[in-house]
């Protein structure tokens, strides 16, 4: 019998160190796209884009299906639009391919169905393939749901990447893309972090936790992410879904070869996300949103970034957070008292079946 370390774990669906490592040694290496990609799949990014179209794929198994805020197919159509959107891509079109758990109520299923089709409409995609399959009890818990998705590159995006480099850098990817970045690039974060995590949480009173009040932020964040282009100068965009901001910026990090320095009294949070977060000794920087989106935006144009989506309905909490720097060569998060910590990739997620 193999032993645990030959068998796949719950970690390793956690957006952390596991995650990457089961991505970058066992399963990306095994494909060999034949067309030189402009995002290689090596740069697991949200989206690839083959032959000029942006191309993305999700699936989803969070527990409980139906959670303050939203539910599965609320989280499907907008981890997919925000996946395509946060490469430059205007969402087009969208699948929504469903795993069902026999004896599955007829009532439930509507109820996540409406909510694709609403999220989409909400979005601007259309839904238009699928597929649906049916497994005996204990094959799946309930349903699972994949979507993928289709989009074009944004109108937005040319005039938005010359205002990147009218300080005279390279650009790498006309995509957004952390290749583009350069030290001295603010760090954006389009509201409150951790919000999703700690809702599930609560929703699954798994931890005798209640907090009043508190939803998961899944939302489609393509309107959102138009304001910010239109202000134009982001280099590279990304949501902070599994494994939170604390991978995002480990993966910027590695990505630009830079260092990044965040000041954790300008990170936007909750207090209840962070009492809760107190309460159970988990850091909310690992804690996964479905809603947020943390941009990299050249110093010239951050304040004005800043202005656009903080004028968004999605945007109200967007705060600059922090910047890529050379006088690092990680991630660094600067205490409310002025100390300095490194913040390194999370190893699992804190909260797995999650999205
Ligand atoms: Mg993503």
């Amino acid at each position: 019998m193999a032993d645990e370390r030959e068998r796949v774990s719950i970690l390793h669906g956690g957006g952390g160190l596991y995650m990457h490592k089961l991505l970058r040694e066992r399963i990306v290496p095994r494909f060999k796209p034949r067309k030189n990609l402009e995002i290689p799949l090596s740069l697991l990014a949200d989206s690839a884009v083959v032959d000029g179209i942006a191309f993305t794929t999700d699936s989803y198994t969070v527990k409980p299906i139906f959670f303050p805020g939203g539910d599965i197919g609320r989280l499907s159509v907008s981890g997919t639009v925000n996946d395509l959107s946060v490469v430059g891509a205007e969402p087009i079109a969208i699948s929504c391919s469903l795993v069902i758990e026999e004896r599955l109520e007829f009532e439930k299923l509507d109820r996540i169905l409406d909510s694709v089709q609403k999220t989409a409409e909400e979005s601007g995609v259309d839904v238009v393939t699928g597929d649906t399959k049916v497994v005996e009890r204990g094959g799946v818990e309930e349903i699972i749901v994949n979507t993928a998705g289709i989009g074009v590159r944004s109108a937005l995006l040319d005039e938005n990447l010359r205002r990147v480099s009218s300080d005279g850098r390279p650009l790498r990817s006309r995509w957004l893309d952390p290749r583009n970045v350069k030290p001295g690039d603010r760090l954006i974060v389009s509201g409150t972090l951790g919000d999703h995590a700690i809702a599930i949480m609560a929703a699954r009173r798994e931890l005798g936790l209640e907090i009043p009040g508190l939803e998961s932020d899944a939302a489609p964040l393509n309107g959102l992410i138009s304001k910010a282009l239109e202000a134009g100068g982001v280099a590279a965009a990304k949501d902070p879904t599994r494994g939170g901001l604390a991978a995002l910026l480990n993966e910027w990090s590695e990505a630009t070869g830079l260092g990044i320095i965040v000041r954790e009294a300008e990170i936007p949070v909750r207090e209840e996300v962070r009492a809760a977060c107190d309460i159970l000794g988990i850091d909310f920087l690992e804690l996964a949103n479905e809603g947020k989106v943390v941009l990299a935006v050249s110093p010239s144009h951050a304040e004005s970034v800043l202005e656009a989506i903080r004028g968004h309905p999605l945007g109200r909490n967007a705060e600059i957070i922090g910047e890529f720097t050379k006088d690092h060569e990680e991630v660094v998060v600067e205490t409310e008292i002025g100390g300095l910590r490194y913040l390194p990739m999370p190893v699992g997620d804190p909260v797995p079946r999650i999205c």
